[in-house]
């Protein structure tokens, strides 16, 4: 594994992998690699014969100095993890190879970046998609991956790549856990212990979300309601937003009548953490939800799906495993989240 400081030498090895015929993906990071880091790494090495990990603590997606000053690096561990997950290179530019002097370039996707995490931090996604565009010029791959814990920026850079003709596939992983549901993220390591037992409203709001999705309930509102609730019976916790929206588009949803995603931002101490589910409604639901569109309104106001011919299906539902980001593409792993969507796939 060699680590690599400078764009243009990036540049040189990628053009030489390039030549010898070999495959390379790229998985950008923040580095404070965790598991998950870990698991976009091995889909990276399924697809490709070289993997390039770039760690670079981005400065100008951060809406908050304090934010990025504390953000952890842990440069020596984290080349340590890549080494022994099989990584090819590490990319640690400076932020002063990145945006040198006289610096004024900017990406920018529009409506996709609009709703939930763009309406609290200005600027967030201009600076994912800058930085991600000149990550692919430096490694040039021929795929990169990211996780579906971002889920937002997952169809960003996904639009992106499309938009801009970048010829670089774009392959989604999903989250990786802890054992009690929280997702793994490098901001993890600020929770004081408190605010760690505090951050499991997060997957129980989730939890509870997805249930009500999962036994009949198609009214956003009424599962917004309740991920209010749980993280107001946390007292460290405090809600930023909680949205159901389309799972690509990013449009509202009035209706869980297809799968949808529930996106959330929930502060705990000085942590901001956010996190997804797709929302998965019962096939009775989606039925009647058809037949409402076709002109008959049967079985749309009775709760089909709460008796145990519902109860059935959505057991069914949830052990159909599975589960795509934005517009994701087909492969998965063995170890299939519960959720299955069979949303569009991307074009
Ligand atoms: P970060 O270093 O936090 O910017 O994340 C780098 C990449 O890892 C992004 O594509 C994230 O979506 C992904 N990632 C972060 N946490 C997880 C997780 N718990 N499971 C899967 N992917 C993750």
């Amino acid at each position: 594994m060699q680590t690599i400081l400078e764009p243009r030498t990036m540049q040189a090895w990628a053009d030489a992998t390039r030549a010898r015929g070999e495959r390379i993906a790229l998985v950008p990071t923040m580095g404070a690699l965790h598991e998950g880091h870990v698991a976009l790494i091995a889909e990276a090495r399924r697809r490709a014969k070289r993997v390039v990990v770039s760690i670079f603590v981005n400065p100008i997606q951060f809406d908050r100095r304090g934010d990025f000053e504390r953000y952890p690096r842990t440069l020596e561990d984290d080349a340590a993890l890549c080494a022994a997950a099989g990584v090819d290179v590490i990319f640690a530019p400076s932020p002063r190879a990145m945006y040198p002097e006289g610096f004024q370039t900017a990406v920018e996707v529009a409506a996709l970046t609009v709703p939930l995490c763009g309406k609290t931090r200005p600027g967030h996604f201009r600076g994912v998609t800058t930085v991600v565009t000149k990550l692919f010029h430096a490694v040039r791959p021929h795929l990169a991956v990211f996780g579906e814990k971002d889920w937002q920026q997952l169809a960003v850079v996904r639009r992106m790549a499309a938009d801009l003709d970048f010829g670089i596939e774009i392959v989604g992983v999903p989250t990786v856990r802890e054992a009690d549901g929280l997702a793994l993220s490098s901001r993890n390591r600020r929770l004081t212990p408190d605010d760690r037992e505090a951050a499991r409203c997060v997957p129980r709001a989730l939890d509870a979300a997805a249930e009500m999705a999962a036994t009949g309930e198609t009214r956003p509102a009424m599962i917004v309601g309740r991920v209010e609730m749980e993280i107001a019976a946390s007292p460290r916790a405090r809600l930023e937003y909680a949205e159901v929206r389309d799972p690509e588009t990013l449009e509202e949803v009035d209706e869980v009548a297809a799968p949808a995603l529930l996106g959330i931002a929930v502060w705990v101490g000085e942590v901001r953490l956010i996190d997804n589910r797709l929302l998965v409604p019962t096939e009775a639901e989606r039925e009647s939800a058809h037949a409402a569109r076709g002109g008959s309104r049967a079985g749309i106001e009775t709760g089909a799906a709460d008796g145990p011919a519902g109860s059935r299906e959505a057991e069914r539902e949830s052990a159909r495993a599975g589960r795509r980001g934005p517009g994701a593409s087909e492969a998965r792993s063995a170890a299939e989240p519960r959720e299955h969507w069979t949303g569009p796939r991307d074009r």
